[in-house]
């Protein structure tokens, strides 16, 4: 084929000619890939072990939508549950842009050279729409992705919100059980998922930014009322009096607020990701938290009130499935829902025939 870019007056380009077929790959290299089926026992004992191809293999498993896949998982994710919960859980939330990626890159860091372990887990709102995640994307974390000590998994994608909370939720217990005494899980901060992402960690942090105006605009107060520790970013250069700036407005509107149930003051701190300047207080400030809330007992309520949450949850999302996966509503949905569209019957009425036919359909 003549490649018109190889013409004279596009000096400096040369395209070679092609090969017209790419030869097969390796036939011994699927082989030696294809991997082995562990047995949920099996899968406990690497996880145990803290080997993290047996653990990424599980969360692949958790995150399945197929039943036999879903099986398995729970036995795995049952048999770990008495080696879980050994760890600090933290949610970190901000809008793209504010810099979640790099600060979870140096807080992770700095954790590591502690000696901890740590693994980074997300829900991402968007993955429903988009088939794909960025968030906990290990592009996205340079220098952490490199390190044996950090696990990072993106978000799982299909699903309601509820569905993807669960299987992070589940993902949790699977790393803790693998010996990752520090889990993050990030979100972005601009809806529902941090309600989720909340009832599943111990400390809730919200990165924010300054000199964006007003800075206290656009965030909604429940994402606020939420927060534990509220962290302006960017606080280097002539951003810094910004930083503080924005800081004191925090803190003057946390101020308003009713009294956290945990009886801990949110605080509010400036620092910057990018130069790693504050960074240390920060997990000061997280450190402090644990201690005050495992001395009042706040840590353990909490905790088992996630745990409440999550049946609660855990059977909203079964029936919901079980609902909209049975043959006579799957029959009848498209047609009830034109019904409704044009007026024909009630919402209520049209609700009540599904129900209806949901649960005769059971009965039988
Ligand atoms: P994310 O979308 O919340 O994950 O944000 P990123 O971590 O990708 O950061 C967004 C942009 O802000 C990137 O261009 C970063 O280099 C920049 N950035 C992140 N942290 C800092 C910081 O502490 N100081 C400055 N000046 N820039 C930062």
């Amino acid at each position: 084929m003549d490649h018109p870019e190889n013409d004279d007056q596009y000096k400096g380009l040369k395209v070679n000619k092609g090969i017209s077929d790419v030869p097969t790959v390796n036939p011994y290299l699927k082989q030696r890939v294809q991997r082995r089926q562990y047995t949920p026992g099996e899968f406990v004992e690497g996880i145990l072990k803290g080997d993290i191809s047996i653990l990424s293999q599980a969360v692949t498993l958790v995150e399945s939508s197929l039943h036999e896949h879903q099986q398995v998982a729970q036995e795995i994710i049952e048999k770990c549950l008495p080696h879980s919960g050994q760890s600090v859980r933290v949610g970190i939330t901000g809008v793209p842009g504010a810099g979640k990626s790099t600060s979870i890159d140096v807080f992770g860091m700095h954790l590591l050279e502690k000696g901890h372990k740590l693994a980074v887990l997300a829900i991402d709102p968007s993955s429903e729409r988009t088939k794909g995640s960025i968030l906990g994307d290990k592009t996205r974390m340079e220098d952490l992705s490199r390190q044996k000590n950090a696990f990072i998994r993106p978000s799982p994608s299909a699903g309601s919100l509820g569905g993807v909370a669960r299987k992070t939720r589940e993902t949790i217990i699977l790393c803790e059980a693998a010996g990752f005494d520090s889990i993050f899980v990030e979100t972005v901060g601009v809806g529902q998922s941090e309600t989720a992402v909340h009832s599943m960690v111990d400390f809730f942090l919200l990165i924010q930014l300054a000199g964006t105006g007003d800075e206290l605009q656009g965030i909604k107060r429940g994402i606020m009322e939420m927060a534990d520790g509220i962290v302006i970013n960017k606080a280097d250069g002539d951003n810094i009096d910004k930083a503080k700036l924005a800081a004191s407005q925090f803190r003057n509107a946390l101020h308003l607020f009713p009294p956290s149930d945990s009886g801990w003051t949110p605080q509010v701190l400036t620092y910057s990701g990018y130069y790693n300047l504050g960074v240390k207080e920060i997990w000061e400030m997280i450190a402090a938290y644990i201690a005050f809330t495992k001395e009042n007992g706040f840590f353990e309520y909490k905790r088992n009130e996630q745990a409440k949450y999550w049946m609660y949850e855990s059977i909203n999302e079964t029936l919901r499935q079980t609902f909209y996966h049975n043959p006579a509503v799957e029959k009848i949905l498209s047609s009830t829902e034109q019904q409704v569209l044009h007026n024909e019957i009630s919402s209520f009425i049209a609700a009540k025939q599904m129900m209806d036919a949901f649960l005769e359909d059971i009965r039988k």
